[in-house]
């Protein structure tokens, strides 16, 4: 249910949504509108309280980094008890990441953080940006049994809402540009707004919101494919100074079977790398043991990222190196579901 007077900041970061053309070289650009609320004046008919906070530089979100997280974490933080709930308008390139990330960095959050942006800009006429905002405007001020009706770190596009660390971009031309291949929508949009209660992580424990602000970044992927070099494979694994590496491995977490693939990986386990096996696929799960290719990777010491997607293991390994040196700990954190980000 939609209550009037609800309020609702919204941190504009950049993005599609908020771009021109460049009349110079046709390509689009990021532009610092005064106020975003002003493009869209449609919102103000649904007598909410609405403001908004302007990132500079506004960027395209490929320029995403840890440092921009942290600015949004500490703009939640300080309006936290001013609002009800929270719109980040973000470039689609990087918003599954940003989602992820924000879910680690929050914890006990009791209010939305809705992420949102478009494929279209607002100046453009067929613009999807218009109904992504207001759908999400409408979604951060409903109501549940008395509380907001989603208090995750969301990201609502096209005509979905799904858990933030859950997502992964999927589509550069549809409206529908995110997927989530490993858990279902949280609330669905139609005629009208349908919430999967049963879905939604509602905290029990009346413990206040707590904000991570250290970040990590000595990690790297490695994706496999056919082929792959040795000369490849090491030159990820013996980076200097890297904590954790991400394992992009085939199907159920497979891997070449090769014995010097095996040992090389071993090694780097035994030196003290983390290295999380997450699948290349986009629905289904990791499951080491279940072929003898991956039966190997576990012997040697690789940890299973399980169901989580690639974004959502970047930003779990960032915040779990930041807060920990214990590598014993970290590997148990990755395991366990700290935000819905796995089954
Ligand atoms: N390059 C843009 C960005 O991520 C794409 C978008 O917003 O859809 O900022």
């Amino acid at each position: 249910m939609n209550e009037p007077g609800k309020s609702i900041l919204i941190l504009f970061t950049g993005g599609t949504i908020g771009m021109v053309k460049d009349p110079a070289t046709g390509a689009l650009r990021p532009f610092p509108f005064d106020n975003i609320l002003e493009e869209v004046p449609e919102l103000q008919k649904f007598g909410y309280r609405l403001s908004s906070y302007t990132f500079t530089p506004l960027i395209d979100s490929s320029d995403m980094r840890p440092e921009i997280w942290v600015k949004m974490a500490d703009v939640i933080e300080n309006n936290y008890d001013k609002y009800d709930g929270f719109i980040v308008l973000h470039g689609t390139d990087t918003m599954a990441y940003s989602a992820s990330a924000l879910s680690f960095m929050l914890e006990n959050l009791r209010k939305p953080v809705i992420f949102t942006g478009s494929q279209l800009p607002l100046g453009s006429l067929r613009t999807d940006g218009k109904e992504n905002l207001i759908s999400a405007v409408e979604i951060a001020a409903a109501e549940y049994k008395g509380h907001s009706a989603v208090p995750e770190v969301s990201i609502f596009f096209e005509n979905r809402l799904y858990r933030g660390n859950r997502t992964s971009k999927n589509n550069v031309e549809d409206f529908n540009a995110f997927i989530s291949g490993n858990y279902p929508p949280l609330a669905e949009s139609g005629v009208h707004i349908k919430f999967n209660y049963h879905l939604i992580n509602y905290l029990k424990s009346g413990e206040p919101l707590k904000v991570y602000k250290k970040l990590d970044n000595r990690i790297a992927i490695l994706k496999l494919f056919p082929g792959i070099s040795r000369l490849a494979v090491q030159s990820v694994l013996q980076m200097p100074g890297m904590r954790a590496i991400i394992l992009e491995t085939f199907g159920a977490g497979n891997a070449p079977n090769d014995d010097w693939f095996i040992d090389d990986i071993r090694n780097a386990v035994t030196r003290g790398l983390i290295i999380v096996n997450v699948t290349q696929c986009r629905i289904g799960s990791v499951a080491m043991g279940a072929y003898e290719n991956s039966r190997r990777l576990a012997d040697a010491g690789v940890i299973s990222g399980r169901d989580m997607t690639p974004e959502a293991a970047v930003a779990k390994l960032m915040f779990l190196l930041g807060l920990y040196d214990d590598r014993e700990q970290i590997s148990r954190l990755i395991d366990q579901s700290l935000r819905g980000e796995l089954t």
